[in-house]
């Protein structure tokens, strides 16, 4: 199986579409933004200097990123979806310089786009379950849960990311459209870039998906 880095805006649906990889291929899935969130978590020192730069939308440093990432992809075994990493052309250097490193092959770019008021609206309305990590969307008919805010599973309540407010959602958009057109640039020209129509259903997208994996 080919490793896959998706590139998207915040909220375009890399989280469900790796949920749906995962599961069928037994993918393993990196989120950057998770491994940041459970440095948070966790309480240490580091996730506690994390805490406010993420609540505002801006990008972590490259050198805490990158360690965490490095120390993940040094104990996986099989192939993966990074989701989150790389955001900017620095960062795409790098992870190239890693792969070497690592022995790894990277050579599918994957590219879901995503207006920003569609984007907005999926952040805003995004809650999950914190037990089984289902996703919902207050906004969206066909992923609203049966009972207002409460998993349809878990019979629990369902919780919002702290940084899916709308204030948070603009920095963080902002900060993707600025960073993100060299880094196409910089995957097309290695000829390993390929776009997704993300204009349909989760199921259409991966669909689509799968034609290229
Ligand atoms: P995400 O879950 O991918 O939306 O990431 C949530 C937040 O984590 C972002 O808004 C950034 O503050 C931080 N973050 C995640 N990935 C990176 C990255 N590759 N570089 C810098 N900051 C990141």
């Amino acid at each position: 199986m080919k490793n896959i880095i998706f590139i998207a805006p915040p909220a375009a649906g890399k989280g469900t579409q790796s949920d749906l990889l995962v599961k069928k291929y037994g993918y393993s899935h990196i989120s950057t933004g998770d491994l940041l969130r459970s440095e948070v978590a966790s309480g240490s020192e580091l996730g506690n200097s994390l805490k406010d730069i993420m609540a505002s939308g801006s990008l972590v440093s490259d050198e805490i990123v990158t360690t965490l990432l490095k120390n993940k992809l040094s104990t996986l075994d099989g192939a993966f979806i990074l989701d989150g990493y790389p955001r900017t052309l620095e960062q795409a250097k790098t992870l190239s310089n890693l792969a070497k490193e690592l022995g790894i092959v990277l050579d599918t770019v994957l590219y879901l786009d995503m207006d920003s008021v569609t984007a907005m609206k999926r952040a805003v309305g995004r809650i999950t379950c914190p037990s089984c990590k289902r996703g919902y969307n207050k906004y969206f008919d066909e992923v609203k849960p049966k009972l207002e805010n409460i998993c349809d599973d878990c019979n629990i309540q369902l919780e919002s990311r702290s940084d899916d407010t709308e204030e948070t959602f603009k920095t963080r958009f902002n900060t993707y459209i600025e960073n993100t057109e060299p880094l196409l640039k910089y995957y097309k020209d290695l000829g390993i870039l390929y776009m997704i129509d993300n204009s349909g259903t989760p199921q259409s997208t991966f669909e689509k998906i799968e034609e290229v994996i």
